[in-house]
């Protein structure tokens, strides 16, 4: 027996289990042929299933050593119905009438590529290793599955969720708060023109306020925008209503509290200047999470990119996915890189060798 682990990813099954799964149109919100169809794939893989209350599908495999959490996302963002991938020179790409879909189908390829590593492992008598493995509903569309999943049905207290684009090596271990802002600037309706000093123009209260804001880039840990404006009837009224929406995130809990604050404040400013009142409402959307270098899982994930001859990178990002939701609940989870590229585009792509190195890590990292 070698003393490394020679890790036996099979390129030609990955592939075809994930032009298999993109074959099943999954919408967020509409994923239940594709959970049906892995919650099947699991149990001939050897795994107890069940599909829990929010929609999402967990397995877990008996095995050896403290049990790890596998995660990806089963659904997809619009345009995403009747995806015909193409694959070229060993690049996946739809037709370019949608999406591709390799977020996250490419990190459920992927968690499947392992599990049929580690059946033919047990056939051969030989050690498995002990998996929860989730497939969460709804992502795309606020994290819902993984904020409806019962975390006390898994046994794992770490784990990776397979959400990530970017170069190999990469591990998200930081991901920011995040703060949605709705926002109702109550003004005073009149006539534009017979009576313009009786109105409070709530247009120019939003007006005043938005180009006071500090917005985009805050620091380099804090971002701001707003997205949304709404507002008037026609021009010849004062208008009395505008509706804003917005949103903050930031790694530093401190920082985001401090930009949704100064937004507001302007808000407050411009209204009181012109006598409008101000309606907010704020919402945390998930909370901030570092997952320390010396913690385990990241230390267990860097072994084996070395091993595999890629130094490993420890990066931030912004954006939310499941880990955010994993981390608040108590199970250390970090990030990795597919090798999805320009996702949420019809332009996205995703090379066949960059899904089998993210296999090959994961398997290597547990002795597949
Ligand atoms: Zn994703």
């Amino acid at each position: 027996m070698s003393h490394s682990h020679p890790t036996s990813v099979n390129p030609d099954r990955l592939l075809e289990t994930f032009l298999a799964l993109l074959g099943i149109d999954s919408p967020s919100g509409e994923e239940s042929a594709v959970i049906q169809e892995l919650a099947r794939r699991l149990e001939a893989l050897g795994l107890e299933t069940e599909v829990d209350s929010a929609g999402n599908l967990i397995g877990r495999l008996e095995g050896a050593g403290e049990p790890l959490l596998l995660c990806a996302h089963v659904d997809h963002v619009d345009p995403c119905r009747g995806i015909r991938p193409v694959v070229q020179d060993g690049v996946v790409r739809s037709d370019g009438t949608t999406i591709l879909g390799a977020d996250d189908t490419s990190g459920v390829a992927i968690i499947l590529e392992l599990l049929a590593i580690a059946r033919e492992r047990a056939h051969r008598g030989q050690e498995v290793p002990a998996l929860d493995v989730v497939f969460t509903v709804s992502e795309e569309t606020g994290l819902k599955g993984s904020k409806g999943l019962d975390i006390s049905r898994l046994r794992a207290r770490h784990g990776i969720v397979l959400d990530m684009g970017g170069p190999r090596g990469y591990i998200t271990v930081q991901g920011p708060s995040h703060d949605h802002l709705e926002i109702v600037i109550h003004g005073k309706k009149s006539h534009a023109a017979c009576a313009p000093e009786e109105g409070v123009n709530a247009i120019r209260v939003a007006a005043e306020a938005i180009a006071a804001m500090p917005l985009g880039r805050i620091d380099e840990a804090t971002t701001a925008n707003i997205g949304v404006i709404q507002g008037g009837t026609a021009t010849n009224v004062v208008p009395d209503r505008v509706e804003l929406k917005g949103e903050a995130r930031s790694l530093e809990e401190e920082r985001l509290r401090r930009q949704v604050d100064a937004m507001l404040r302007c808000l407050e400013e411009a209204a009181g200047r012109h006598g409008a009142r101000i309606e907010a409402h704020v919402q945390r959307k998930y909370d901030a999470f570092r997952v320390p270098e010396d913690a385990p899982i990241v230390q267990m994930l860097c072994r084996s990119l070395r091993e595999l001859g890629v130094e490993p990178t420890l990066i931030p990002t912004v954006g939310g996915s499941d880990s955010n939701i994993f981390n608040a609940r108590g199970v250390q989870t970090v990030n990795i890189s597919t090798g999805m590229e320009h996702v949420h585009s019809t332009d996205e792509y995703i090379a066949l060798d960059d899904m089998v190195f993210c296999a090959s890590v994961i398997a290597h990292m547990l002795k597949l």
